[in-house]
C-alpha cells in the first residue's frame, strides 16, 4: 500500500495539507526520516515511525570511466532489485532515468531487461523514490566546485527525468501517473522535463488522451521501424495494424497538446543490417510526413549479448542525411555509461538478490 493511503488510515480526520507537509518534505534531501519532519507534531511523527521513509536503498551505485555517469542498484522493500541512473551531460545538466517495473514483458529483441520477464510492477512510492534517491546522492556527493562556490550550500539539481529505465511505464499507468503528478508537484521539474518513453501501448496511449489527470508530460514512442514486418521483428508486441493505429494517435494527440515546446519524439535504435537501410530511412520519413510534429532520436545500439549489432557509423551518418534532407528533425543520442552497462537496452540487474 503506498504511504499516502496508510497515512489516510492511520489518521482518517487529519485534514488534507498535512499529507502535503509531509510530501513536501520527501523532497528535501537533507531530511532523512521522518523525525526530520518539523512541521509535524513529535506524536505523529511517533505513529508514522513504521511506515518507511524510503521505499528503496542503494546495494550499488557505479560509476562510468568519464564519471559522467552513475548507475545504482535499488533494493526495493520485498528484495526486488531495479536500476536507476544519473547523467551529466557537457553543459552539467542532470538527468535521470527511472524505472516503472521490474523486468519488462514487452521482450524487444534488442533489450536487456526484455530478457528478465516481468516481474512485478512498481509502486508510485517506488518510482517517486529513486528521483529522492538521487537527490539525496546528490546533496552527499556535493562536489569540490560546488563546496567552493557561493551556492555551496545547494546540491546540484536534478533537471531532467526521463522514464527509460527497466519496465514499460504505460504498463503501469495509474502508478507512473501518481508518480508523475507528485515530481510535478514537489520539485522544480516542468512538463516539458520529465519524458515517459513507451513502446506504443495503444490502449493506454488512448487513455492518456482522455485522462484529465494526466500530465502532459513529454511522450517518447519507442518506435525503432516505420516497416511493419521489420518493428515485429523488434519489438514483438507490435502488430500487423499498428503503425497506421499509432499515426492516427499521434496525429490527434498533436492536435490536442501539439505547440511549439510539445512535440513527439520516435526513439530509432540503429541496427546493423535490419532497420538501417535507406528504404527504412525512407520509410521513417513518410511515417513523420504523415503525422506532423514529430522529431526522430536515432540511438546507436549499445551491445547487449543479444542477435544485434550496432549500425556502422558511416551507416548512422547515411540514415541520418537521408532524414535531414527530408526535412525531418532528427538528432543522434550520444552514447553514455556503456562501460557500466547504464546505457539504453542495457538496464538489467547483473548482481544477484541477497
Ligand atoms: S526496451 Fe523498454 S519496453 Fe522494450 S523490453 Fe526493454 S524495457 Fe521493456
Amino acid at each position: 500500500m503506498r504511504r499516502k493511503e496508510q497515512f489516510a488510515q492511520l489518521f482518517p480526520n487529519t485534514p488534507a495539507f498535512r499529507w502535503k507537509q509531509i510530501e513536501q518534505a520527501f523532497f528535501v534531501p537533507t531530511i532523512r526520516s521522518w523525525d526530520g519532519v518539523t512541521s509535524i507534531s513529535k506524536e505523529m511523527r511517533a505513529k508514522l515511525s513504521h511506515l518507511p521513509w524510503m521505499t528503496v536503498s542503494a546495494k550499488q551505485v557505479m560509476e562510468s570511466a568519464k564519471k559522467d555517469t552513475h548507475k545504482a542498484l535499488l533494493e526495493l522493500r520485498d528484495g526486488e532489485v531495479v536500476e536507476s541512473v544519473l547523467m551529466e551531460n557537457a553543459r552539467g545538466e542532470l538527468t535521470i532515468c527511472v524505472s516503472s517495473q521490474v523486468g519488462c514483458a514487452m521482450r524487444c529483441g534488442f533489450c536487456a531487461t526484455g530478457k528478465m520477464g516481468l516481474k512485478r510492477s512498481l509502486e508510485s512510492d517506488e518510482i517517486i523514490d529513486q528521483y529522492r534517491f538521487w537527490q539525496q546522492f546528490l546533496e552527499d556527493n556535493k562536489r569540490e566546485e560546488d563546496l567552493h562556490s557561493e551556492f555551496s550550500a545547494i546540491a546540484p539539481r536534478i533537471s531532467n527525468v526521463v522514464f527509460m529505465g527497466m519496465g514499460e511505464p504505460l504498463a503501469n499507468y495509474e502508478n507512473v501517473k501518481d508518480a508523475l503528478n507528485a515530481l510535478l508537484a514537489w520539485t522544480n521539474l516542468g512538463p516539458t522535463c520529465v519524458t515517459v518513453s513507451t513502446v506504443g501501448v495503444l490502449p493506454r496511449l488512448e487513455q492518456m488522451l482522455a485522462d484529465k489527470d494526466w500530465p502532459h508530460v513529454r511522450v517518447a514512442i519507442s518506435l525503432h521501424s516505420a516497416v511493419a514486418e521489420t518493428r515485429k521483428r523488434i519489438v514483438p508486441s507490435s502488430y500487423d495494424d499498428f503503425l497506421p493505429k499509432l499515426a492516427d494517435w499521434a496525429r490527434r494527440y498533436l492536435k490536442q497538446l501539439g505547440n511549439r515546446r510539445h512535440h513527439l519524439t520516435f526513439e530509432y535504435v540503429m541496427l546493423k543490417d535490419v532497420n538501417d537501410s535507406d528504404e527504412d530511412a525512407r520509410a521513417l520519413v513518410a511515417f513523420v510526413n504523415s503525422i506532423g510534429n514529430v522529431r526522430c532520436n536515432l540511438i546507436p545500439y549499445n551491445l547487449t549479448g543479444c542477435e544485434y549489432v550496432r549500425s556502422e557509423d558511416d551507416r548512422i551518418e547515411r540514415f541520418l542525411s537521408i532524414l535531414e534532407g527530408a526535412d525531418v528533425v532528427v538528432t543522434c543520442r550520444r552514447t553514455m555509461g556503456d562501460d557500466i552497462a547504464a546505457a539504453c537496452g542495457q538496464l538489467v540487474v547483473l548482481a544477484e538478490k541477497k
